[in-house]
């Protein structure tokens, strides 16, 4: 192995730079992100030794040790994972192969403080080792190989590699701190910033403790339990405990706005730990966006994302499964095609939205939250979740003539309260905007009748609505379709008679132009409007179709 100088991808010099600056702040993350990488390597190693035990090579006892040494000013963090070869530490720690990275870059402002939110939710990873470290060198061995390799850099441009003299398999990380960054070489502070990111992970950290004797542990006394969260009964784990595994587990700054833990037994054997974020990835509508739980099988570590275990519309819930019922082996493919992995599935997602539900119950200002950060996705929902439609909707929340302003939400169930009798259908009406919808003058009977309408405005609200036809036993009506069936005055009759002459002109003159020129009771302030056909398509459908040029 010969020394070489190899240049970061360009990304990553951009990330570095971006980082250092904004991030400083944050600086406790380092630690939380050397620590999971550490741990991730355990969790590589148990997987991987599966099909070969002879990669423990007699050390099956994996763990992360920190040191710190105050003459050379440096923090080391190790472990005794899976490591890496010449070649993938070059790949590695040199790129940033996650996917989306450029649209990443795009969504930064240039706002230190909103950038850095972005950035923790990037995951910053190993590079956040230079927010602390003008300098940090890598030694590593491959769980498997014989040689060991070195890596080191500046955070500039560049970094180098070469052989390294380590022999235990694993991976040293060696941080030479900045001088205004040495309180990171005190106990006490190393002790807080672990016990904060690190407590229930399911490695043992341990500390290397200055003055203690150096027996058979080499100095080191361990600073979490080591056992994972997930494993232990909701009574033992505490708010707080939930809240930093899930900034352990989403790369989140933030708390979580609620979550759920549940052990479930009978005919499948799982655990879930199920969190919703309080704010929106960044990435929340990229197509290619990883979404999905992490899957572990009777504690072993399997994969990231497994994506079969959550919908599409629930792709904003982070969190874990441990299934005792799944073959250590299992591949997403595999996954992909489980009776096993479907029920799950189901499971989970009846799970969430009654977490949702009750969320929207106790604390309706948190719902109010989670509906500006992803009522959008949730909209998806009865399309994609045909058997779980009823309890999507009543989630959803709509702008309607109720309170005729923008601010303010209604839930189906407060619509259901309001209805005067005589009243059998839930009315909507879609629009391009609040204001088109709000004004329509296909509204006008139903004000008049003390009728509410629904009032919505988003892209995908009119597909969303061709995807629920009644709630509750109540049919859902858009008031732009069809008859509204609406019983009319005798009066109104009247007035009908009265006017059949001009609607058979009316008619006439405009021919094949419309299907059908009728008179309704529906308008009481304007003279006309644009009614569609009952089973043809919506005004905003045709729109649609005519903008995308067919
Ligand atoms: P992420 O953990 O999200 O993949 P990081 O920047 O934290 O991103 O790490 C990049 C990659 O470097 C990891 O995916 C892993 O392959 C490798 N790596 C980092 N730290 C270690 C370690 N302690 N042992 C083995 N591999 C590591
Ligand atoms: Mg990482």
């Amino acid at each position: 192995m010969t020394t070489q100088t190899h240049g970061f991808q360009t990304e990553v010099q951009q990330l570095l730079q971006l980082m250092i600056h904004s991030l400083y702040s944050n600086r406790d993350i380092f630690l939380r992100e050397l620590i999971s990488n550490a741990a991730d390597a355990a969790d590589k190693l148990r997987f991987k030794a599966l099909e070969n035990a002879d990669l423990y090579e007699g050390d099956g006892d994996l763990k992360v040790r920190i040191k710190a040494d105050k003459d050379k000013g440096t923090l080391t963090i190790s472990d005794n994972g899976i490591g890496m070869t010449e070649s993938e530490i070059v790949e590695h720690l040199g790129t940033i192969a996650k996917s989306g990275t450029k649209a990443f870059f795009q969504s930064l402002s240039g706002d230190a403080a909103k950038d850095s939110q972005l950035i923790g939710q990037f995951g910053v990873g190993f590079y956040s080792a230079f927010i602390v470290a003008d300098t940090v060198e890598v030694h590593s061995r491959a769980a498997g190989a014989k040689e060991g390799v070195m890596w080191r850099s500046k955070g500039e441009g560049t970094f180098e590699t070469g052989p390294s003299d380590k022999t235990s398999r694993g991976t040293d990380i060696v941080l030479f701190l900045k001088d205004d960054d040495k309180d990171f070489l005190e106990s006490y502070k190393l002790e807080q910033v672990i016990h904060t990111y690190s407590d229930h992970i399911g490695v043992p950290v341990e500390l290397y403790k200055e003055g203690k004797e150096e027996g058979e542990d080499g100095g080191f006394a361990p600073v979490n339990q080591g056992t994972a969260l997930w494993t232990k009964s909701k009574s033992e784990v505490s708010d707080e405990e939930y809240v930093s595994f899930y900034q352990h587990l989403s790369h989140d700054f933030g708390e979580p706005l609620t979550w759920s833990h549940n052990k479930v037994e009978g005919k499948h054997e799982y655990t879930s730990l199920l969190y919703i974020p309080k704010n929106a990835p960044w990435d929340l509508y990229q197509r290619e966006r990883q979404h999905g739980l992490k899957l572990y099988v009777k504690r072993v570590f399997i994969m990231d994302d497994a994506e079969v275990f959550l919908p599409q519309y629930l792709r904003f819930v982070k969190g874990l499964v441990d299934s005792a019922d799944l073959p250590l082996n299992v591949s997403r493919e595999i996954l992909q095609d489980s009776k096993l992995t479907q029920s799950m599935k189901g499971a989970i997602s009846k799970r969430i939205l009654s977490m949702l539900e009750k969320l929207a119950k106790d604390k309706p200002e948190d719902y109010a939250g989670f509906w500006k950060n992803f009522g959008a996705v949730l909209k998806e929902g009865p399309a994609e979740d045909f058997a779980n439609r009823e309890a999507i909707a009543g989630l959803l929340r709509f702008n309607s003539t109720h309170h005729d302003d923008t601010e303010h939400l209604v839930s189906l169930d407060e619509y259901l309260e309001r209805m005067p009798e005589g009243q059998d259908k839930i009315y909507y009406v879609v629009a391009d905007s609040f204001n088109a919808a709000r004004f329509s003058p296909h509204l006008e009977v139903l004000r008049k009748k003390g009728f509410e309408v629904l009032l919505l405005s988003e892209r995908i609200d009119d597909w969303m609505m061709s995807h629920l036809t009644e709630y509750k036993g109540k049919p859902f009506a858009s008031a732009t379709r069809g008859e509204l069936d609406i019983e009319a005055t005798d009066e109104e009759k009247e007035a009908e008679k009265a006017i059949e002459g001009v609607l058979a002109k009316v008619k006439d003159s405009l021919g094949d132009k419309v299907s059908e020129v009728r008179f309704t009771h529906r308008l009481t302030d304007s003279p006309a409007c644009v009614v569609t056909d009952e089973h043809g398509m919506s005004s905003q459908m045709a729109k649609l179709l005519a903008s995308v040029g067919q």
